[in-house]
C-alpha cells in the first residue's frame, strides 16, 4: 500500500492552510473536524501523518490512534520549517505579551530592511506565509499548545517571556505547562529569556545553549539587558527611556520592549537604530491601542483584556490619569474582585453585557457606576463625561469574553473604533 495521505485535523484557518500545502505537493487529504461531525473511516496503512491543529488536544480519538499506529504529529508549523528549511526563525511564547512582541520583532526587522515574515498564533496561519531563503528570517508566535504537538521544530532564536498560570485544564497541571513551553528550546540554537519570575528563572537556570537574559520588573536580578524603576533600558552601558514609547505603554509592554530588543541585537547590533525601529511600532489593535485624542480625552481600546489580569494591565497603566472604564460581556470566574485596588483610581465606570449586574455589586460604594444598555451608550455617556475633566482617558478594557453581544473581542474593538469616530464629528 502507497502511503500518500495526510489527515489534517481541524479545519479551522490553519488547517485550511495546510490541506491547500499538501495538495500541492501531492497527497491525498482526509479533513477530520469534529464540528462538521465527520467521522473517517482512517486505512492506516495509507497514512503518512496528521496535521493536528493546536485547538484539539493530544486526547482527542484520531490523535490517539494516529499514536497507536506510529503515524507521524504535526503541525503547520513542522510542514512550514520543511517547506523553507533554509529560512531562519525566530519562536516567541510565554503566557502574556507574545502577539505584541512577535509583531514588535517583525517590525524591527522589516525596519532594518531585512525580508521578515510574522505568522503563527498571531491569528497568521504558517503556511499562508510567504517563502523565504536563507537571508529570510520567519517571527513566528508559538503557544503551548503548538509547541505541545509540534514534533520537530529548530529555531535560530528561541525567545521566552514569561509564564503564569493559564491553560491549566488542558495541561493538567502548572508542571507540566511550563515543561510544554520549554520545548521551544529543544533544538534552538540560542535564546532569549526574560527572568522576571520564578518559573523563567528556574527555566533560565537549565539552559544548555547561549542565551541573553532581560529583566525588567527593576528587581535585583543580574541581567545582560534590564530596565530600571524610571523606566530606563541599559544595555551594555548605553541608556534608552521606556517612556518614550507611546504605543509601548506600561511595565509589561517593557518585557516585551526588552526581549525584541535583545533578539534585534542578536541579529542587528546596532543599539541606537534598534531603539529607533522601537520608537515607530505602530502598536497592536485591541491591547491598549490610543485610537484618538478628542480635545483632551484619549480614547484606548483594550478589547483584548478578556479577563482581569489583562484589565489590570490596562488599570495600572493609567492610574495617574481620570479613567472612564468601559467594562462588562462574559464575566470570568472571579469577575473583577482582583481589580479592587484600582478602584480609588476610576472617575466612573459604565458597565455593559450580562456581567452587568455581577459588577454593579462588586462596585457599589467604591465607584459611581452607571449601566449602558449598549457599548455605543457607553462610549457616548463616557466621552461627555470625561471632557469635563483634565487628563482623562477612555478606556474600553472590558475584563470579560464578549461573545454576549459581539462575534469576538476583534469586532468589539471595531465596533469601538467605529463608534469613537461618531463621537468625533
Ligand atoms: P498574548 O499574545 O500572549 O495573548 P498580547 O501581546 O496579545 O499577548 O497581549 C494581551 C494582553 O496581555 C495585553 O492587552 C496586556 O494586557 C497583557 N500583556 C501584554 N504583554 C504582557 C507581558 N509581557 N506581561 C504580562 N501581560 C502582558
Amino acid at each position: 500500500m502507497i502511503k500518500n495521505t495526510y489527515i489534517v485535523l481541524g479545519y479551522g484557518r490553519s488547517g485550511r492552510e495546510s490541506e491547500k500545502h499538501l495538495l500541492s505537493l501531492g497527497y491525498k487529504i482526509i479533513v477530520h473536524d469534529d464540528g462538521q461531525n465527520i467521522i473517517p473511516e482512517i486505512n492506516w496503512s495509507e497514512i503518512v501523518g496528521v496535521v493536528q491543529s493546536p485547538g484539539i488536544p493530544m486526547s482527542h480519538a484520531v490523535s490517539e490512534a494516529a499514536r497507536a499506529a506510529r503515524i507521524s504529529i504535526c503541525t503547520d508549523i513542522d510542514l512550514l520549517q520543511k517547506r523553507n528549511p533554509k529560512a531562519k526563525y525566530i519562536g516567541i511564547t510565554g503566557t502574556n505579551g507574545k502577539s505584541t512582541t512577535t509583531a514588535l520583532i517583525g517590525h524591527i526587522l522589516k525596519q532594518a530592511g531585512l525580508n521578515v515574515e510574522v505568522g503563527g498564533n498571531i491569528g497568521i496561519p504558517a503556511l499562508s506565509l510567504k517563502n523565504l531563503n536563507e537571508t529570510g528570517w520567519y517571527a513566528l508566535e508559538l503557544s503551548s499548545y503548538q509547541l505541545e504537538l509540534s514534533n520537530d521544530l529548530h529555531l535560530d532564536i528561541a525567545v521566552w517571556l514569561n509564564i503564569s498560570p493559564d491553560h491549566l485544564d488542558r495541561h493538567g497541571s502548572m508542571e507540566n505547562y511550563v515543561s510544554t513551553k520549554k520545548r521551544i528550546f529543544s533544538h534552538a540554537k540560542l535564546a532569549c529569556i526574560a527572568l522576571d519570575d520564578d518559573y523563567s528563572k528556574q527555566t533560565c537556570n537549565q539552559l544548555r545553549i547561549p542565551h541573553t537574559t532581560i529583566a525588567s520588573e527593576f528587581k535585583n536580578c543580574p541581567a545582560d539587558i534590564w530596565i530600571d524603576a524610571s523606566g530606563m533600558l541599559h544595555c551594555n552601558g548605553a541608556l534608552f527611556d521606556c517612556n518614550e514609547l507611546e504605543t509601548l505603554k506600561g511595565t509589561h509592554n517593557w518585557q516585551n520592549v526588552a526581549l525584541a530588543f535583545a533578539v534585534a541585537l542578536q541579529i542587528l547590533n546596532t543599539p541606537q537604530k534598534i531603539w529607533e525601529y522601537i520608537q515607530t511600532f505602530p502598536g497592536l489593535a485591541h491591547r491598549q491601542q490610543l485610537v484618538a485624542k478628542i480635545e483632551h480625552v484619549e480614547f484606548i481600546n483594550d478589547s483584548k483584556a478578556t479577563n482581569a489580569d489583562a484589565c489590570e494591565k490596562a488599570l495600572k497603566t493609567y492610574m495617574d490619569q481620570n479613567i472612564f472604564w468601559i467594562l462588562g460581556g462574559v464575566a470570568k470566574t472571579d469577575g473583577i474582585e482582583l481589580l479592587k485596588p484600582y478602584f480609588p483610581y476610576i472617575k466612573k465606570a459604565y458597565l455593559i453585557g450580562e456581567s452587568q449586574n455581577d459588577f454593579a455589586k462588586t462596585l457599589n460604594g467604591s465607584v459611581l457606576f452607571k449601566k449602558c444598555s449598549s457599548l455605543e451608550s457607553a462610549v457616548f455617556k463616557a466621552s461627555e463625561e470625561a471632557k469635563f475633566e483634565n487628563n482623562a482617558v477612555v478606556l474600553l478594557s472590558p475584563a470579560c469574553a464578549s461573545f454576549d453581544q459581539f462575534r469576538d473581542y476583534e469586532y468589539r474593538g471595531e465596533e469601538f473604533i467605529r463608534i469613537v469616530k461618531k463621537v468625533n464629528t
